[in-house]
């Protein structure tokens, strides 16, 4: 006997070949029915013997295509139609949109199998894809998802390439992006002001010059790269000298995953992560170095081809290992249109490989990387990005509009939080347009007018966000501590939003409810019931304010504000610059300084002290260099860094590091016990809060837990203890997760502002 079902199915659903794979399911089992779009996800009908039905079912559950993601299957009977054919239909829209905007996805296998078959037309064609692969949210001007929205637009499609749009058994039905040699785009080559059109040779060209040590500009998916030979250290050199960019570190791109595991450790799970459909950069050990691609870090970052163009460029014998870093200057958003290119990295490369497809807008590579509780998005970028991480609730769509730094925006709507890229630091002109840009995309996209929303932004009036939400005239407005929504974040992420907790929020700066320049805060409560601080690290000064950030040096001498004599004797012993004694004396005559509780600059202190004396080129990089340092220390012993009920005093702890500095202990093994000492205070202060508020769960969040040793250690101190760990997974532990815990304050709270 024949029954029927309606099945609707939500989650990553659109653009990732759903449809076509349960056409070609039903097709298989021979069921009738159809499937379409609908307003929250796929809705499928189908008609068949029960038990066929429940095969049915039961492989959209089980083998969905490599990019889907079902979160949900609601499944109920229906009435038979007597239906013998099975359609996909037109979608169906009622309300506001509700489908996400697909990610960016690399190049699939089958895809890649097409590019190195001589017999196939999309042999060595560099703008291949089908509906499980392919660019998505870097060529979508608006929704619906169809061609004439995309920056495809202007290649109409020969009649190869229709035939196969509209067959539904083939792997490119509706893929929106398709495109042949024939009738699509192609790359070309621009050096010394001349142009080589020919593709295939364009890309030999560009290997050729790769492999002689050049530096090339290469247009990915959500950008340009700046690539050279990550093996030539005179290539390398060039480039940071070129691009003055003198410390940070440069991503790599490896071959293939064998290349990739001769440079870093990698686990299973880091593998898994370096092929997902992402393709994000992981941050792993490394296992070489590689003269100027990372001083002092002991970790690389590689990621592996994800563009057909990649997988061309080696094919056609670019060297293994190329830097692939963010083709700018130094500090500025990636370059992403061709003229910008062409024009902003002048002087910087040597020649110019340019893809003729558009990109819709800016998308960074996404930074991943697996600690000791587990695997973690750092920088939340391409192939993630604008996917939703989470749902929250509330009736208003919620704006938020993130940290300057690292910023990132949140749009809440339909109870979903959809969290935009990475866009980089809201002072440079470029990243503040990009800002403005995705706030009227992703609103335009979901068809939420401005006005309807409740913006959440930071506390700090400073802030260029928060000017912009002080202009925006019609809407209302919440303002949100920059450590209530770090710890937010985790918990949004968690669905959990009523959990009671302990809030660590440990950083470089926020500002707080008092003014100060926050940055170790422990907080008690939950998202719905408000996180109220109950502790902190003892205030410090910071003499200079934000230089400060800048110098640790300047950080030490105020985080010793009340033995300025001791002080001055330590900097003597250890012969410090005299900058440390000109703050020093701003400290004693309370000049230009600021009180703090950032632990980012506690970590800035310890290091001045260890010996690093110069300034920071990079937000970080005294703690990324302290922690590098204690990775290769023996733990010999635990500093005290006591906790009174209210504050975790630092005084003892950076007096210890001095004193065994200045008894000439290994300053490896003492950043080591640095490491320690703090992860220490940081576990009994959460257990006395824990034990005093009836609290079983601790949320780790802020910038400072980016530091892998330190996670190592709290991750083995608390496995010892009934306490549970919450950290971010999806969104960064940095700035980068700052809008998605305003969201979620503001979705649960905002008539409580
Ligand atoms: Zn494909
Ligand atoms: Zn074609
Ligand atoms: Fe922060």
């Amino acid at each position: 006997m024949k029954t029927a079902q309606r099945i609707r199915v939500r989650g990553i659903v659109q653009g990732v070949g759903f449809r076509p794979f349960i056409f070609r399911l039903a097709k298989r089992l021979q069921l009738g029915g159809w499937v379409c779009n609908g307003e929250s996800g796929v809705e499928i009908h189908v008609e068949g013997e029960a038990a066929v039905i429940q095969s049915f079912i039961q492989e959209i559950r089980t083998s969905p295509p490599p990019s889907a993601q079902v979160t949900e299957m609601e499944i109920g009977d229906a009435a038979v139609e007597g239906l013998a054919d099975f359609q996909i239909r037109e979608s169906m829209r009622k309300d506001r949109p509700t489908v996400h905007i697909p990610a960016d996805l690399a190049v699939c296998p089958s895809c890649l199998a097409e590019l190195f078959d001589p017999a196939d037309r999309r042999f060595l064609y560099s703008y291949s894809n089908c509906t499980e692969c392919g660019p998505r949210y870097t060529v979508i001007q608006r929704l619906p998802y169809d061609r004439p929205h995309t920056t495809m637009r202007a290649w109409a499609l020969c009649p190869s390439c229709s035939a196969e749009y509209h067959e539904p058994t083939d792997r490119r039905f509706h893929a929106q992006p398709i495109a042949c040699p024939e009738c699509g785009p192609h790359y070309y080559l621009l050096s010394d002001g001349r142009e080589l059109r020919e593709e295939k040779k364009a890309i030999e060209q560009a290997a050729e010059l790769l492999r002689a040590g050049r530096i090339m500009a290469v247009k990915g998916l959500g950008g340009y790269h700046l690539a050279c030979d990550a093996e030539n250290a005179q290539a390398v050199w060039t480039l940071r000298e070129r691009k003055r960019r003198r410390e940070k570190p440069f991503a790599l791109m490896a071959k293939d995953l064998e290349t990739a595991r001769t440079l870093v450790e990698l686990s299973a799970e880091e593998e898994e992560l370096l092929l997902s459909p992402a393709r994000p950069i992981v941050l792993a050990r490394a296992k070489r170095s590689l003269e100027g691609v990372a001083p002092d870090i002991a970790d690389l970052g590689v990621m592996l081809p994800y563009t057909p163009l990649h997988h061309l460029l080696f094919h056609f014998g670019a060297p293994p290992v190329l830097v692939m870093t963010s083709g700018n200057r130094s500090g500025e958003p990636i370059v992403y249109r061709d003229e910008e290119a062409v024009t902003a990295l002048q002087g910087i490369a040597d020649a110019w490989l340019i893809g003729e497809r558009p990109i819709a807008r800016r998308v960074d590579d996404s930074v991943v990387r697996v600690s000791a509780f587990g695997p973690a998005v750092i920088r939340r970028a391409r192939g993630y990005a604008p996917l939703p991480v989470t749902r929250l609730p509330g009736d208003r769509p919620v704006l938020a509009l993130g940290a300057d730094l690292k910023n990132t925006i949140t749009l809440a709507v339909n109870g979903q939080a959809i969290v935009s890229q990475h866009l980089g630091d809201l002072e440079q002109y470029e990243a503040f347009t990009a800002f403005e840009e995705t706030i009227r995309d992703l609103l335009a996209m979901y068809e939420v007018p401005l006005s309807e929303t409740v913006v959440a932004h930071d506390l700090h009036p400073g802030y260029r966000s928060s000017q912009f939400a002080g202009g925006l005239e019609s809407c209302e407005t919440v303002a949100v501590q920059h450590h209530r929504a770090h710890v937010a974040a985790v918990l949004a992420e968690r669905n959990a939003l009523d959990k009671r907790v302990i809030g660590v929020a440990f950083d470089g700066t926020g500002y707080g409810d008092d003014g100060a320049i926050w940055g170790g805060e422990l907080f008690v409560g939950s998202v719905a019931a408000g996180l109220e601080r109950r502790g902190h690290l003892r205030y410090a000064v910071l003499p200079g304010g934000d230089a400060a950030a800048r110098i640790p040096l300047q950080a030490m001498a105020g985080f010793f504000a009340d033995q300025p004599e001791a002080a001055a004797d330590i900097g003597r012993r250890l012969e410090l610059p005299e900058r440390f004694f000109t703050a020093l004396k701003l400290v004693e005559k309370q000049l230009r300084t600021f009180p703090t509780t950032s632990v980012g600059r506690l970590f800035d202190a310890a290091a001045a002290l260890l010996g690093y004396t110069g300034a920071i080129t990079y937000e970080g990089q005294a703690a990324i260099w302290l922690e590098h340092l204690a990775r290769s220390g023996p733990l010999k012993k635990v500093y005290p860094f006591p906790w009174d009920g209210e504050e975790l005093d630092y005084r003892p702890l950076l007096r210890a590091v001095a004193e065994d500095r200045l008894q000439g202990e290994d300053a490896a093994a003492i950043a080591r016990s640095f490491h320690r000492s703090v992860a220490e205070g940081v576990f009994r202060s959460v257990l006395a809060l824990g034990e005093a508020h009836g609290i079983d769960t601790v949320v780790l969040s802020g910038g400072v837990f980016q530091n892998a040793l330190l996670l190592a250690d709290l991750q083995a101190l608390f496995a010892e203890s009934e306490m549970q760990v919450w950290t971010n997974k999806a969104v960064p532990p940095n700035d980068g997760g700052i809008s998605l815990g305003q969201a979620a304050l503001a979705a649960v709270r905002h008539d409580k502002f």
